[in-house]
């Protein structure tokens, strides 16, 4: 018998794909996969509430290893798309995507402004400080001096402080999470999907192939839970400081959170005292004959 999604929530096999990964073994994209569908299973988001958007990277291969609404979008591009989406249908969930390699370099203006414009969705951060899906090239990200296959005596380039970058932006939601961990990402995920504004996770992800520096075991011994420790998230100094000293430990968990500030869609003066969303709007007009004049 099939039971009906309404009466009982979606199920991982909603969310399943006929597909097959393609990562390497080890890759912590399999962990990442996995906590973002049990994420929106346990909150009951069926697979036709959400969309899903992904920049081009080893990660961006996800994009058809699920089901429900996805989008792949051009490198370091995910952000508008999927701004532009939650901004259109504000009923639906929007989780970006997107690599250290494009967030960091072609993408950073489209995170600077989706910070200060503060877009109602999440922004997850693959960072397995390298472009794996072209081989282990440095990305902003890379450890200075590292070798890495195409600079095998390290970059030239001081490493991009990302936390420190974030944090100087006034974020709203701020958490770092680890490709290991699948609890604490679904925990993060959650939290980070009941946020206002813009929520920006930081997975520091497993890349066995090409980021010999920071590897799986590297991060479950260094990776310290937060929650534990009874930190306050609403302490922006803290959090910064914590978010940037890496040195000794990192700390995982949500480090900054204020849900204070309306987001862009709330301050939108046209949007106030609408009930329908844009696209609910504008389905009653025909666009066949304008549709035409592009086929
Ligand atoms: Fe994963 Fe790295 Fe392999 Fe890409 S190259 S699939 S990030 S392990
Ligand atoms: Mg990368």
């Amino acid at each position: 018998m099939t039971i009906p999604l309404e009466s009982t929530g979606p199920t991982m096999k909603d969310y399943s794909s006929r597909n097959i990964c393609t990562w390497c073994d080890g890759c912590g994209d399999y962990g990442i996969w996995t906590a973002v569908k049990r994420t929106l299973v346990e909150m009951k988001i069926s697979p036709h509430e959400a969309l899903l958007c992904y920049d081009v990277g080893c990660h961006g291969n996800m994009s058809d290893k699920l089901g429900g609404y996805r989008m792949h979008g051009l490198h370091g591009r995910v952000i508008p798309f999927a701004a532009g989406a939650k901004l259109a249908n504000p009923k639906l969930k929007v989780m970006a995507f997107g690599g250290d390699g494009a967030s960091f370099s072609e993408g950073i203006g489209h995170l600077v402004h989706a910070i200060r414009s503060h877009y109602p969705i999440v922004f997850v951060l693959h960072n397995n400080g390298n472009y794996g899906l072209t081989t282990g090239q440095a990305s902003a990200l890379t450890v200075k001096n590292q070798p890495m296959n195409t600079s095998p005596n390290g970059i030239p380039e001081e490493t991009l402080n990302s936390m420190d970058f974030i944090f100087s932006l006034e974020p709203t939601f701020v958490a770092r999470t680890f490709s290991g961990d699948i609890a604490q990402m679904t925990y993060v995920l959650k939290e980070a999907l009941k946020h206002r504004g813009f929520a920006f996770i930081d997975i520091l992800q497993a890349c066995p192939t090409y980021n010999r520096f920071a590897t799986h075991r590297m991060l479950l011994e260094k990776c310290a839970d937060l929650e534990a420790e009874g930190h306050n998230p609403a302490d922006f100094k803290k959090a910064r400081e914590l978010a940037v000293n890496t040195a000794k430990r990192i700390s995982t968990g949500i480090l900054f959170r204020r849900e204070d500030i309306p987001n862009f869609y709330e301050r939108l003066v046209p949007r106030q005292g609408k009930t329908t969303t844009p696209v609910e709007e504008v389905e009653k007009f025909d666009v066949t004959e304008l549709m035409r004049e592009f086929v």
